[in-house]
């Protein structure tokens, strides 16, 4: 018998501005600009939300959390991924694997991948094999690479458990 697979993809970017916290993965980094986003603009959780959302064709962040709404003003972006993961849950999948790939020029990433890779695991009850956190720079080119930028892609492939 074949598993029920389903796949997701999820993509964020916000500005980064002077006067902000910079807010990865749900690790507060030490930067000299942050993103000036509704919420906390953690592109990891936000990106990590909208792949699941995909594979579970239930709309998007955007459509479940709107930037309008004073509720969501300055939220801690791990309601958005808790969410995501109960809905999961309730239509019977659990994770696969997650691969996450974050565009950010400075500060490096390196030495947070493995808390960041933790919290996500405990957020979707899955395993740290099961989740994978690579770091690019965007070689000076664009506002990414000039630092006015943060960016990210997810995909994640999800497992029917019923
Ligand atoms: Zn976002």
């Amino acid at each position: 018998m074949v598993a029920s697979l389903r796949i997701g993809h999820g993509f964020d970017l916000h500005r980064l501005e002077p006067g902000h916290e910079l807010v990865v993965g749900g690790l507060r980094l030490e930067h000299d600009r942050g993103c000036d986003a509704h919420s906390d603009g953690d592109v990891v959780y936000h990106a990590v939300t909208d792949a699941i959302l995909g594979a579970l064709a239930q709309q998007d962040i955007g459509q479940l959390f709107p930037d309008n709404d004073p509720k969501w003003k300055a939220a801690d972006s791990r309601i958005f991924v808790e969410e995501a993961a109960r809905r999961m849950r309730e239509t019977g999948y659990a994770i696969g694997n997650l691969d996450v790939t974050v565009i950010l020029q400075r500060p490096k990433l390196g030495p947070h991948k493995q808390t960041i890779r933790e919290n996500l695991a405990g957020l979707l009850g899955c395993g740290l094999s099961q989740v994978n956190l690579k770091g690019k720079t965007h070689e000076q080119v664009d506002a990414l690479g000039e630092n006015r930028a943060i960016a990210c892609h997810v995909v994640v492939l999800l497992v029917g458990v019923g």
